[in-house]
């Protein structure tokens, strides 16, 4: 692939599991390399002012891998590792992931290299703003839609939304979707990408016998996807959530965590870590503690050879994009532990923007019922043909559900035909 110098593991397990997948497909060469290269990559550097009236240089990116199912879709993520290699692969996940679940968009990614939490509002209001005019040569509600992602939220895509609108001189809602409500988000979108989690917890729970009420649940990561998979588990499924971990440690309790209150004090202190209502411990023990279900909804490339080895559940559902290495993955095959991938469990969020998306461009809004109804409806759609593809061909469900993306992928690639 251009410019893969191989520093992300996560770009170069993708590059082989394509290149794997292909074979198995009998997909033809030509095919493959398309899928294994990104279609446009936007790298920018761009000055930003700071409260103290210093500027600073920030550098970011947004990549299209693939965009011939529909307009490029996937988030944004501010973090100070963000890299090409490293949105290339999110990108390539998403066109997989939008694939998989079958609605009509093409894979993004965008990032900048920064530490949000060294930036205050203003500042983060600056850097969002002059970032999305350096990449607005991409956006569009019918070319690039971007969404939330690590460390960014419904009030940076408002900004995103304003500024784009600022330079065409009219209101284009539909420019990003995780939007605010009062600016045309969706009912139901920001916990989505959590409650679809948790649909496909339930349906594996079904699959292998595992009563979910009273099923203990370990979360990692309590952002955007882990704290309402954490909620929704519990308050609706009747789990008991033992453990949670984000970036600054962890707390677990047997009897189960009071969430909101976790929440609550998470918002107070940045991190869960110095709950009172648990027992706090460090970070990566996190993947210790004894449970049915473990989910990594924090980064990728968590669940590794070491890690994999430590987990004592039944079944992993990555709420996180890339959480689990190849040889992650290994281990957790050797020792029976079954997985959902990111691509399947974690679609929720990029299925419920897609309906914002459509909600926008009809100015036309849904009851938060209907969104759910719809979001289950689709959820369970995939997981069944996924779990049906991998029983048919002995695969396992990553395998599935990668197969199922590229071969359609692949389909709409021939229907097209090469321009010119
Ligand atoms: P977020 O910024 O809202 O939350 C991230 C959480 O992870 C925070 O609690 C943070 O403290 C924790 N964290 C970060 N580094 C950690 C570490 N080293 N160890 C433990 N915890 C750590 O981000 P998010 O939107 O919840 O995204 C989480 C993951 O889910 C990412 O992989 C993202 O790409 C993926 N994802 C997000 C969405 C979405 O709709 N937001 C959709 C699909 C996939």
């Amino acid at each position: 692939m251009v410019g893969n110098d191989g520093s992300s593991p996560l770009l170069r397990e993708l590059l082989e599991r394509i290149d794997r997948v292909c074979r198995f497909l009998g997909i033809e060469p030509y095919l493959c390399q398309i899928l294994k290269n990104c279609q446009r990559e936007l790298i920018v550097s761009f000055p930003v002012k700071m409260d103290n009236g210093d500027i600073r240089v920030f550098h970011g990116y947004r990549v299209h891998h693939n965009i011939t199912r529909g307009p490029a879709k996937g988030g944004i993520r501010y973090h100070p590792e963000v890299n090409l290699d490293e949105i290339r692969a999110l990108a390539m996940l998403m066109t997989f992931k939008c694939a998989v679940v079958n609605i009509p968009f093409g894979g993004a990614k965008g990032g900048v290299v920064c530490n949000p939490r060294e930036l205050s509002r203003r500042e983060i209001e600056n850097l969002t703003r002059r970032f999305a005019s350096e990449v607005s040569i991409l956006l569009g509600p019918e070319t690039d839609i971007p969404a939330p992602d690590v460390n960014t939220d419904a009030q940076i895509m408002s900004w995103i939304m304003d500024t784009y609108s600022m330079h065409r001189g009219y209101s284009v809602l539909s420019v990003v979707t995780g939007k605010p409500l009062i600016v045309g988000g969706s009912q139901g979108r920001a916990e989505a990408t959590g409650r679809g989690v948790a649909y496909v917890t339930q349906f594996l729970a079904q699959e292998i016998g595992l009563p979910l009420q009273g099923a203990r649940v370990v979360v990692q990561g309590f952002g955007k996807v882990g704290y309402p998979v954490a909620k929704i588990l519990g308050e609706e499924y009747g789990c008991k959530i033992v453990g949670i971990a984000d970036i600054g440690g962890g707390v677990v309790c047997e009897k189960g965590l009071d969430v909101e209150r976790l929440k609550e004090h998470e918002q107070k202190e940045g991190t869960v870590a110095g709950f009172v209502n648990g027992e706090n411990i460090r970070g990566e023990e996190i993947f210790q503690v004894p449970c049915d279900v473990f989910i990594p909804a924090a980064l990728e490339d968590q669940i590794n050879e070491r890690t994999a080895s430590q987990l004592q559940c039944k079944v992993v559902v990555e709420g996180a994009n890339g959480p689990t290495t190849e040889s992650g993955e290994r281990v957790l095959r050797e020792r029976g532990i079954l997985s959902v991938p990111d691509i399947l469990a974690n679609a929720g969020g990029v299925v419920v923007s897609y309906f914002e998306w459509v909600q926008g461009l009809q100015s036309f809004f849904w009851s938060e019922e209907e969104v759910n109804l719809r979001l289950k409806s689709i959820m369970k759609q995939s997981f069944q043909n996924c779990l049906a593809f991998s029983r048919q061909h002995g695969l396992s469900l990553r395998e599935a559900a990668f197969a199922i993306a590229i071969s359609r992928v692949a389909e709409a690639t021939r229907v097209r035909g090469i321009y010119p």
